[in-house]
């Protein structure tokens, strides 16, 4: 499926792997989501900062600073938005850039908020700037100045808000604003998660559903959920349901090998997508470095869309690097797919063009 140009990214909603959050799927995501900061699994670096920033405003009887959130989809960040709110007692609001059209909008939201609230605004980075700049000073002196009328008879008015928390999330730091930037008290990124920690994930899920698993059966979910607790959530979802097909009881692992082979997930959490991106860098353009542009009109994807959400897990896997002159398949990369790498020049065994 293909989004509009150089709008969000929007990954084909058939996808299995997909990191983004889908409607249907909100009711499970909403019972799966943990609650308070303990429950929350790995990320550690990140939930040790947020622990000190909330004892310490709360030690000091303030509101605490303003939070960017940045990293790939399906991470965490609206989760972590709503165990900030939770463990400092107050309301979460939440909505996103994109839905955010006009000043008046931000305003509405901005006035409605209780002393010490948090709100939650998901993609930042799209927010319109005529909206973006009521914020800064929403952000910087809770307060907002609107205009009214129009000509000479136009007159500023300002209106106090509520001290607020804001908590931003974007998937791209690199598209959000410096003044916007500037005026978080901290930035926190968060990383795919490791293996240990997925399957912890997976085995939580999997007690909340509840669904029995084997311990083989949840590391093989485990691994190949992309680092990504929203993806990890979703394949339990559909090894359950092969499961129940399969009248077999408990998922083991050669059961969800199976299902996510079926699925046309390979052992390290790929699909046919990132084969695609991978193989037409490594068979089209000899293995790069080729445009980003150039890997969206071979393989039919939006440039966005590789970007938010196929890009970084290949980045972390190894297999991709981004370079200035754009993106190169690594060695690795040509190994996973089980094909020839092409051989440097200057190794000096065998010309790249030419003689067999
Ligand atoms: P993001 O806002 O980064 O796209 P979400 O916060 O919506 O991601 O998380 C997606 C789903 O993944 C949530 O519904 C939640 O169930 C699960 N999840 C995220 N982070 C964790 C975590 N650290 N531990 C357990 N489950 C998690």
């Amino acid at each position: 499926m293909k989004g509009p140009r150089g709008g969000a990214a929007v990954p084909s909603p058939e996808r299995v792997l997909s990191p983004a959050p889908r409607v249907d799927e909100a009711p499970l995501e909403r019972g799966l989501r943990p609650r308070r900061l303990a429950e929350y699994i790995g990320q550690e670096r990140v939930k040790g900062s947020l622990e000190i920033f909330i004892r310490a405003a709360q030690a000091r009887g303030e509101v605490l600073d303003h939070i960017l959130l940045y990293g790939p989809p399906g991470l965490g960040k609206t989760t972590l938005a709503g165990i900030v709110a939770a463990e400092l007692g107050v309301a979460l609001r939440i909505t996103s850039g994109p839905a955010i059209e006009r000043q008046g909008d931000l305003v509405s939201i901005l006035t409605n908020l209780n002393p010490g609230d948090v709100l939650f605004i998901d993609e930042i980075h799209r927010l319109n700037r005529v909206v973006e700049e009521v914020l800064y000073s929403a952000m910087e002196d809770f307060a907002v100045d609107i205009i009214l009328g129009k000509g000479p008879a136009a007159r500023t008015m300002r209106i106090n808000l509520p001290r607020f928390t804001l908590v931003g999330a974007t998937t791209r730091l690199a598209l959000l604003t410096g003044p916007l930037r500037d005026r978080f008290g901290a930035v926190l990124r968060l990383e795919f998660y490791d293996l240990a920690a997925m399957d912890e994930i997976v085995r939580r899920s999997a007690a909340i559903l509840p669904v029995a698993v084997a311990p083989e059966g949840a590391l093989a979910v485990a691994r190949r959920s992309r680092g990504t607790p929203r993806v990890a959530n979703r394949l339990l979802k559909r090894v359950r349901d092969y499961a129940e097909v399969r009248g077999e009881g408990a998922i083991t692992a050669p059961l969800a090998d199976e299902a996510l082979a079926m699925l046309g997930v390979d052992e390290l959490g790929l699909d046919d997508v990132d084969r695609r991106i991978l193989l037409a860098i490594a068979e089209k353009f000899g293995g790069g470095p080729v445009g980003i542009e150039t890997i969206a009109a071979a393989t039919s994807e939006e440039p966005d869309t590789i970007m938010d959400v196929y890009e970084p897990f290949l980045i972390q896997l190894g297999f991709l690097q981004r370079t200035p002159r754009g993106r190169v398949a690594t060695e690795g990369a040509y190994r996973h797919l089980g094909i020839e790498p092409p051989t440097p020049v200057d190794a000096g065994q065998r010309p790249l063009f030419g003689a067999e």
